[in-house]
């Protein structure tokens, strides 16, 4: 007998909530669900729409649905660490609320579990919405993590749709408490008995993707700067090469080199390399420093039916 948790962020996603909760009466019915009932949770991540007002009719119909609000937008990484958090299910489920990660793959999922896997990364075939651009950005991302990166392998289109047991989502609340986070990388980075399930992004039910572009770049350096200390060695190359040209400068000078516009240009290439080393470690240390502040992930202001699950 499992129980499953469905953990759904939700920011101004008031296009298709009524849509996915639909959606997800539908095929309630024909789900075993592990036998152990199921909860859902919608973390609502601070949304200014009519989101909230949805959740709250959804929860009063259902009391299977639970719903926690935060103070405000803390994003969806924060949003499903919360659902995590609050989760009580032996299986957890994370899916987007726009309807692009299908519930019909719910049922493949438990069937992993009943088999014994702990951890699933769902894996998109293609991105049906995503244009190409977003695709090649998005595969761009996974090999340049992998390559700087011997601390995970990250499986290439994994997204933020995955399953977990209650056994990993213990260690999630206990040891991945950074305040920079990358969930999907931790959740393939956890160990246990891990497997994939492939899957065809839909269209987005309603509404439009919330990530800009420069939400996705500032996503990609501080994942980046979270799984890998290899820009951080940079500095010691740039420093080898540069002594090197240092001391061939000074060779060719005691020989009567004489062409300044070319030390000039070498001195433009070295300052550029060392504002870029400075920029990165600047990286880091926002990372070091929001580990410093030390301040909440997220913060819930609201909360219906807790603990009110079958
Ligand atoms: N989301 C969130 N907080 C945010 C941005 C997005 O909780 O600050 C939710 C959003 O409601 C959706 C999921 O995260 O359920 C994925 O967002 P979106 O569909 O905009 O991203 P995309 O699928 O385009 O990458
Ligand atoms: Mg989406």
């Amino acid at each position: 007998m499992k129980k499953l948790s469905l953990i759904i962020s939700v920011y101004n996603e008031e296009a298709v909530l009524e849509k996915f909760y639909k959606a997800f009466c539908s095929i309630e019915q024909n789900l075993e669900y592990g036998g152990g009932g199921y909860e859902l949770i919608f973390v609502n991540d601070g949304s200014t729409d009519a989101s909230m007002n949805i959740l709250e009719v959804i929860a009063q119909q259902n009391k299977n649905v639970r719903v926690i609000s935060f103070s405000r937008n803390f994003g969806h990484e924060a949003a499903m660490i919360a659902g995590i958090d609050h989760a009580a299910g032996d299986v957890i489920i994370c899916m987007d609320a726009d309807l692009q990660h299908p519930l019909e793959c719910i049922a493949p999922i438990m069937a992993k579990f009943e088999e014994g896997y702990e951890v699933i990364s769902m894996v998109r075939t293609s991105n049906k919405s995503a244009g190409a651009i977003k695709n090649f950005t998005s595969r761009a991302f996974y090999r340049v993590i992998n390559a700087l990166s011997d601390q995970v392998k990250l499986e290439e289109n994994a997204s933020d749709f995955f399953a977990i047991s209650s056994r990993v989502a213990d260690v999630l609340r206990t040891n991945y408490r950074e305040k920079t986070r990358f969930l999907r990388g931790y959740v393939q980075s956890v160990g246990f008995r891990k497997t994939t399930l492939e899957y065809t992004a839909a269209e987005r039910a309603g509404g439009a993707s919330h990530y800009t572009l420069k939400k996705l770049m500032n996503f990609a350096i501080s994942t980046i700067v979270g799984f890998s200390d290899f820009p951080l060695k940079l500095g010691l190359y740039a420093g080898a090469v540069s002594f090197l040209a240092a001391v061939l400068f000074a060779i060719s000078a005691l020989c009567g080199f004489r062409e300044y516009k070319v030390i000039l240009a070498a001195f433009n290439v070295l300052f550029a390399v060392l504002f870029l080393l400075v920029g990165i470690m600047g990286e880091y240390f926002s990372v070091a420093f929001a580990e410093l502040k030390n301040r909440p992930i997220y913060i819930v202001e609201k909360e219906i039916n807790s603990g009110h699950c079958v």
